[in-house]
């Protein structure tokens, strides 16, 4: 606790945090030309209060979640953990454009290079140091692949809280490495659901042998965390703060393709979950467009398998499957929805992030969906022009781009940005499907 008290709380040390780690996030409310729909109580279906938050979350980040101020500062702390690993890289990726033999200009924005191996310490540092700060003991969690339970567990470590994570079982099983990590960090993390919570034991009395989701396990990480007046929840997609942490990732890219002599990205692709890299990546872009008149177009990537924007309905619904939390207005597949057991796990979620449904309500970017054979086969190729092995989750982002390069969309010169949200060397055995029908065509 020394630690957290003398070093990472205090914002009034000066630590040497270069000046290309963003000082402030971005909050894409602020230019929205229309205003979002408002979250909703569960109960009496009014207009949700700040106050009734409070009990999962901490003040600041339930004040980032109404605010609607363009840009919000990044705590010093926060920053100086961010140097450790940021401005990420923004690499052009010319093996690629030589392998594709394209004109157009690929670059991709790379997130794997954070410590747990994803964009998601982006939000799980700021999350546990506003809980740090207001003397939160302990944060509960769920995951799905396990990339937000390692940057929860990671950033716990960090500002000294305890962390519990409730792991989706289809992922819990299928990726151990993923459990390890958050141990290492000094997390705990238990298969989802579970018999620990009301939530996870009425659900396994109706299906035993379920896989598991997202929504599950968000229920049972809020129902502990609502019953300890020690702990807090905290969720790694998408709610608006969460959105809000995640716009790093495009305020850099827009500095940086700035330097690369870029006027603008033409089209950016991210993979969409709970949408916050895509957020992150594109709401500084849809800014621009907003309030400078710049046309970059923002591409949605989502698995066939768990399609919320591409066919899901634009309405009011539940963020988990128990019906606890808020009611959010977003494109969404019904919180009762689940999706089958695909190895890109961090995108088996019913719902879609608010602000991220709002923008494609508007009309301010497109989905598309992709086939997991094809996000595999993208993975390979990308792997193999520029070494990076991408997530399984961010090879639909790859798909997209390398589809739309490869039929002939894109015009010679054209700008196209890649969000790649995290490595997959952990995830290697999702794979070996691919791998293996490489295989067998060679025999
Ligand atoms: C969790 C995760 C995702 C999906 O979540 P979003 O909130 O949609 O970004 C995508 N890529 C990686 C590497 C992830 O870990």
């Amino acid at each position: 606790m020394k630690l957290v008290e003398k070093h990472a709380l205090t914002d009034a040390l000066e630590f040497a945090v270069p000046s290309k780690v963003p000082t402030h996030w971005y909050n894409l409310t602020a230019d929205f030309p229309e205003p979002m729909a408002p979250h909703l109580n569960p109960q009496t279906r009014e207009e949700l209060k700040p106050e009734e938050m409070h009990p999962l979350f901490s003040k600041a980040l339930v004040e980032q979640e109404f605010s609607t101020e363009r840009w919000i500062e990044i705590p010093q702390a926060v920053r100086e953990v961010y140097a450790s690993w940021r401005p990420s890289p923004l690499v052009r990726a010319r093996r690629l454009e030589q392998a594709l033999d394209t004109k157009v200009k690929i670059y991709y924005k790379y997130e794997g290079v954070s410590p747990a191996g994803s964009h998601k310490p982006n939000s799980a540092v700021a999350q546990a140091y506003f809980n740090a700060l207001e003397g939160t003991k302990k944060l509960t969690t769920e995951t799905g692949a396990g990339q937000w339970g390692a940057s929860l567990a990671m950033a716990c470590a960090m500002f000294g809280l305890e962390c519990e994570v409730f792991q989706v079982r289809s992922s819990f099983d299928a990726k151990p490495y993923r459990r390890m990590q958050m141990e290492a960090y000094g997390g705990t993390c238990h298969p989802s659901p579970s018999t620990l919570t009301e939530a996870g034991r009425k659900i396994l009395e109706q299906d035993p042998d379920t896989t598991g989701s997202l929504g599950m396990a968000i229920s049972e990480a809020v129902e502990v965390a609502l019953k300890s007046d020690r702990a807090h929840y905290a969720l790694g997609s998408a709610l608006n703060h969460v959105m809000l942490h995640q716009t790093v990732i495009g305020l850099e890219a827009i500095e940086q393709l700035r330097e690369a002599g870029e006027e603008q990205a033409d089209v950016v692709f991210g993979c969409a979950g709970g949408g916050s890299n895509l957020a992150g990546l594109s709401f500084p872009f849809l800014g621009e467009n907003l309030r400078d008149g710049k046309t970059t177009r923002v591409v949605a990537c989502e698995p066939q398998a768990c399609p919320s924007m591409t066919q899901g309905e634009f309405r009011y619904d539940f963020g988990d499957v128990a019906g606890m939390t808020p009611l959010m207005k977003m494109y969404t597949l019904g919180h009762d929805f689940v999706p089958p057991s695909i190895h890109a796990g961090g995108l088996r979620y019913h719902g879609m992030s608010p602000m991220v449904s709002h923008a494609k309500a508007l009309g301010l970017l497109d989905s598309i969906a992709v086939g997991e054979h094809e996000t595999f086969a993208a993975g390979l190729e990308f792997a193999r022009a520029e070494g990076i092995i991408p997530a399984p989750e961010s090879t639909h982002a790859v798909a997209g781009a390398l589809n739309y390069i490869k039929s002939g969309q894109a015009r010679d010169g054209e700008v196209v940005v890649i969000g790649l949200s995290g490595n997959g060397l952990l995830d290697l055995p999702a794979y070996e499907n691919e791998l293996e029908k490489e295989r067998q065509l060679k025999k």
